[in-house]
């Protein structure tokens, strides 16, 4: 299925005054060598979860720099998902993948035979959801065509080359692409693929992420009843098990435990919501209920997928963002925190390293206790909570803005073409 209602494509000069004229002299001119070539996005879902809000930005850049670039989504029955999420979690270190799935696992990849478009010149499949389509492609058009295999997903290489059967067919299937693209070099797997490093970003003029003005903060906070006057600490992200919402639950009763922070009384947000691909979020969400044990000063938000400017507002309204991730292939959403000028005590795995440099602005943490100590040390020293948050706004200009993005797909993509 074609995306067809998407942004419209936005300004340069509007990034320009974000990024600086030089990054988009370079764009303009990689553009320049890639102008004729067709573009072609295709993953699982429209909306919800991290790629979906990569694509929503970077179709409309393209399409703004000159580019032909189409988006297509897989269309599926929740049972393929049901498959797709056991091999996400796999692919992520946890068991449960079975042969048998594999089938469900073709049958809707046969039904979506015809997706990649005849047209379409460089084609970036994302994440194992629409990998096997390259097995479709006759011989010819994948001579013709440069095919991209963009994985999300912080990869266990272990489980990936070991023995069992999807591990195999999975390495079988990126090897016959004609490149690679990770978040990070911390999983990058040893296969016969060329393999290129791309950090994600974020879109600083996205409803996710431009300015929004105190009015609205104020009136998003009084809408979910959160007290604007008590400092707040927030986690958005899919109810997932790999994101630990119930490890920033126990996380947070342990600050409230302390007797110097139980005077400030802060709150906790988590801001969450469901990704159609996500059969398992109503159960985490459940145990995330359970967790909170209707404790007055925990917010638990399940927002419909259309929510970015509610999102963008509680982000700002908030003092610390967490992203207690125990595997993450990037972790979009601490960028959308540093970029709003937060402190970021995260998970230490996966692309979050990338983002938070310990103690500069933000701090990478492994247990509960340890996210409850940072909590506690930052929301008692305010000042330097202020200057790591500025450090990682300057820090994601930088790093991990859409421009960077774009310029570093292109490069890939001129490497394959010319
Ligand atoms: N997000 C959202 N609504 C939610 C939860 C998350 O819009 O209820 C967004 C979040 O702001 C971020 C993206 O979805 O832009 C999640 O990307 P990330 O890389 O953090 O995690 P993923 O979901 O891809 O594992």
């Amino acid at each position: 299925m074609k995306v067809t209602d998407l942004p419209p494509p936005p300004s340069l000069q509007e990034y320009r005054t974000i990024v600086g004229d030089e990054k988009i002299a370079a764009l303009e001119e990689l553009t320049d060598r890639l102008s004729g070539v067709a573009f072609q996005e295709i993953n699982s879902t429209r909306s919800g979860g991290g790629v979906a809000e990569i694509l929503n930005s970077y179709i409309p850049f393209l399409t703004a720099l000159g580019l032909k670039t189409t988006w297509s989504v897989m269309e599926a029955e929740p049972a393929f998902f049901e498959v797709t999420k056991t091999l996400h979690n796999f692919l992520q270190g946890k068991d449960g993948f079975s042969p048998s799935m594999i089938e469900t696992y073709w049958e809707t990849l046969r039904k979506n035979d015809g997706l990649i478009d005849e047209e379409s010149d460089v084609v970036t499949v994302h994440d194992p959801q629409p990998l096997g389509l390259i097995e479709f492609l006759a011989r010819d058009e994948l001579m013709r065509k440069r095919l991209i295999w963009r994985c999300h997903v912080q990869l266990e290489t272990l489980s990936v080359d070991s023995v069992s059967e999807i591990g195999r067919l999975i390495r079988k299937l990126v090897e016959q692409y004609h490149a690679s693209i990770f978040s990070s070099f911390q999983y990058l797997p040893l296969w016969h693929v060329p393999s290129f490093i791309v950090p994600p970003f974020i879109d600083p003029l996205s409803e996710k992420n431009r300015d929004l003005s105190e009015t609205e903060i104020t009136a998003t906070l009084e809408k979910y009843g959160v007290d604007p006057d008590r400092p707040l600490i927030t986690q958005v992200s899919r109810y997932d098990i790999f994101k630990d919402p119930v490890g920033v639950i126990q996380a947070f009763k342990h600050v409230r435990e302390r007797e110097s922070c139980r005077k400030k009384g802060c709150q906790l947000l988590l801001v969450g919501g469901r990704a159609c691909d996500d059969p398992e979020c109503f159960l985490v969400l459940r145990n995330v209920r359970q967790a909170a044990e209707e404790h007055p000063d925990i917010h638990i938000l399940d927002l419909p997928p259309d929510s970015p400017r509610e999102i963008n507002a509680l982000q700002r309204a908030s003092q610390i963002i967490v992203q207690k991730s125990i595997k993450e292939g990037f972790g979009l959403t601490v960028s959308e925190g540093l970029w709003k000028g937060k402190p970021v005590v995260a998970g230490d795995v996966g692309g979050i390293p990338l983002q938070v440099k310990d103690g500069w602005n933000g701090y990478l943490v492994s247990t509960v206790q340890e996210t409850a100590d940072r909590i506690i040390y930052l929301l008692k020293n305010p000042d330097l909570a202020e200057t790591m948050g500025s450090r990682g706004r300057e820090f994601v200009r930088e790093n991990f803005l859409l421009t960077r993005g774009v310029l570093d797909h292109l490069t890939v993509a001129d490497q394959l073409v010319n």
